[in-house]
């Protein structure tokens, strides 16, 4: 829906972006009878972040990247060649920032910390997904079989056991399992004899975060009267003493104009530390580079392809298998708002893929780089990550009615229902409104 006068009516509360965080924020107001307008500059929901993602709904990948035995990983892999973390040093602070706040985070108290905080948000995700999607009768390619991490090094392995133990004591039942089990779970992986366990947990989900957030978009617009403005730039705000008043914006045209509304929820994902500036409000939000494919699948060789979601994360990828592709999904560039697709980072998954699964891709020409842009629709998203991967939820003590749902890094799919659940209760009074800082 194009953006015009009529459009601008004074809602409720506008609610900035519309990623899952954006869209499932508009959903949960709207369905408890606010009245919701959503501004988005692209021309569809989800053309960002959350249009080609692992696609894992998965507490089970709770542990954020900032834990004690990360720091020492990271010099590895600075030295490795085809390492899944890229980091290009810029004459940036926020960066510098990020990164010495990311090191704090490395500390164990602070790690188990993030880590069980990223357990409840998702457990009540994960939950919300099944509910949502029976009553509102969404398809999005969902597998319910559980998410199986594995790896082929013993100190990874222990490593991991340790923090399955923490999370199944928090509600997220995720066990070890032997080789032996992980042929019994997922026999695409029998080749891979250089596996020596991994853990499983049941409960974990997958399926196509971009299918799925525009069919709740569209639900919202049919069915509980949200108004999305698709095509308009949010440039600015005007504000005086604590409150908010106006959005500033750019239509399609390029027409300024002004919208008003009572409440503003911050969704940009890696673009809202900008808007939160323009506010004087410091977002520690730093874009981490992300690339996926998109394996195509057909009767031919979907049968060697993975049908539980797997976690490589050794090599920090993942797999989900989203019926009509399989999509593999890794890496992390820390390299600013770039969003430019390099095949050189591309490579090192389509090959680790391939060696993962040789049937699977025993008949396309993956190290044709021609070939993988023509058929393995090569992706990058700019995770908004914080450096505890602990995203912003709730009131600015700065603005009486400026929310945050933003920055949910690595796990926006698995967190966003959740808390945009928690951000729509405290600004209809449900629950007290907790400060995002
Ligand atoms: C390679 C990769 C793999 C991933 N895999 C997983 C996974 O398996 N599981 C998981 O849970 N998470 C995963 N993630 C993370 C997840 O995709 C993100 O956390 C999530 O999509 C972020 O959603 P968002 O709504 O915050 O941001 P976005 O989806 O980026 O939405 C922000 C929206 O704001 C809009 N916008 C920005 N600026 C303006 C403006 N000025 N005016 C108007 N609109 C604006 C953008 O156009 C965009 O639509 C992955 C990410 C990547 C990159």
């Amino acid at each position: 829906m194009a953006a015009d006068t009529k459009d601008y009516l004074m809602p409720d509360v506008l609610v900035l972006g519309a990623g899952i965080t954006g869209v499932a924020t508009a959903y949960f107001l709207a369905r408890a009878g606010l009245d919701v307008a959503v501004l988005e500059r692209r021309a569809a929901p989800a053309l960002e972040t959350t249009y080609a993602n692992g696609g894992q709904i998965s507490v089970s990948h709770a542990e954020p990247w900032a834990h004690p035995g990360a720091p020492e990983q990271v010099f590895r892999w600075l030295a490795q060649k085809d390492s899944p973390l890229y980091f290009s040093p810029r004459f940036d602070w926020r960066q510098w920032l990020w990164l010495t706040s990311w090191l704090w985070q490395c500390r164990r108290s602070a790690a188990d910390r993030n880590t069980l905080e990223i357990v409840k948000i998702a457990l009540r995700s994960r939950a919300l997904y099944r509910q949502i999607r029976e009553a509102e009768k969404i398809e999005y390619a969902q597998k319910s079989l559980g998410i199986l991490h594995f790896y082929r090094n013993p100190v990874e392995f222990e490593n991991a056991r340790r923090v399955a133990e923490l999370m199944s004591e928090n509600g997220c039942r995720r066990k070890p399992v032997t080789r032996e089990e992980i042929d019994f779970l997922e026999p695409a992986l029998a080749q891979n004899r250089d596996i020596i366990g991994g853990t499983y947990t049941e409960d974990d989900e997958s399926g196509d975060a971009r299918r799925f957030t525009q069919a709740l978009s569209r639900i919202c617009q049919q069915k509980y009267r949200v108004r999305f403005h698709f095509g308009v730039t949010l440039d600015g705000f005007v504000s005086e003493n604590n409150e908010i008043y106006e959005a500033q914006i750019t239509a399609a045209d390029g027409s300024k104009d002004l919208l008003r509304a009572r409440h503003f929820v911050l969704c940009l994902g890696p673009w809202s530390p900008f808007f939160a500036q323009k506010l004087d409000i410091f977002l520690n939000i730093y874009p981490a580079k992300g690339y996926s494919i998109s394996v195509p699948l057909d009767q031919a060789n979907a049968r060697y392809a993975p049908r539980v979601s797997l976690t490589d994360d050794e090599n920090k990828l993942v797999f989900s298998n989203l019926e009509t592709h399989l999509r593999v999904a890794g890496t992390a560039e820390l390299a600013g708002w770039d969003r430019s697709l390099h095949y050189h980072r591309i490579r090192p998954i389509v090959e680790k893929a391939a060696e993962l699964f040789p049937c699977l891709f025993s008949n396309m020409d993956f190290r044709n780089p021609d070939w993988v842009f023509a058929n393995l629709h090569p992706w990058t998203g700019l995770r908004p990550a914080t450096p505890s991967n602990v995203p912003y939820v709730g009131r600015r003590p700065e603005f009486r009615n400026l929310w945050l749902n933003t920055g949910h890094g690595t796990l926006g799919w698995t967190m966003g229902m959740a808390t945009a659940e928690r951000v729509a209760e405290m600004i209809r009074g449900e629950i007290p409104a907790r400060m995002a800082a």
